[in-house]
């Protein structure tokens, strides 16, 4: 049952508490790209994420992580400034963990933030890293996306039983 679930839940990435992150020693964000970062309407980052990274990128290493193609995640690493590893293969790890690697990261430090159980929690979980999940910006999904939502639903309302997750109650 551990396995979705966030150990911190945001309305999105503006909202992250990320001062308090960095108190718990994190120092790596590891960002899913859509519908956390950018909608699907959008090819790059809009003014206000990209003043958001900025910010962050003075006291993180920030990464952006998405199993979508190249075309699609290069403009958001590019505009940012951070790398960033397209076809992730979300939720399994050997992908990321080669990329992290290559990058020196060594995961005690490592938060993984993206709007999804099923990929972007289900990894962290696998890396055994702080997991922040965030609303969906918009209601508009891949289609591969609408049947893991369709699964996720299933999940939070168990969740929702044992009062593990309620969507809507922010903590963390
Ligand atoms: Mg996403």
């Amino acid at each position: 049952m551990e396995r979705y679930k966030p150990d911190i839940y945001q309305k999105d990435i503006f909202h992250i508490d990320y001062s308090s992150l960095y108190q718990k020693g994190i120092r790596v964000l590891l960002f899913d790209l859509d519908n956390t970062v950018g909608t699907l309407a959008e090819k790059k980052p809009t003014q206000e994420v990209m003043e958001l990274f900025s910010k962050l990128k003075k006291k993180f290493t920030c990464f952006l992580l998405s199993n979508s193609l190249k075309y699609r995640v290069k403009p958001f690493g590019e505009a940012l400034q951070i790398p960033h590893l397209s076809m992730a293969m979300k939720p399994m790890g050997w992908r990321v963990k080669k990329f992290l690697k290559k990058n020196d990261i060594s995961l005690d430090q490592v938060a993984i933030i993206g709007d999804q159980f099923m990929t972007d929690m289900a990894l962290g979980y696998r890396l055994q890293v702080l997991r922040i999940y965030v609303d969906p910006l918009t209601s508009k999904d891949y289609k591969i996306t609408s049947f893991n939502r369709y699964r996720e639903k299933k999940i939070m309302k168990r969740y929702e039983q044992l009062k593990l997750f309620e969507r809507g109650k922010y903590y963390g």
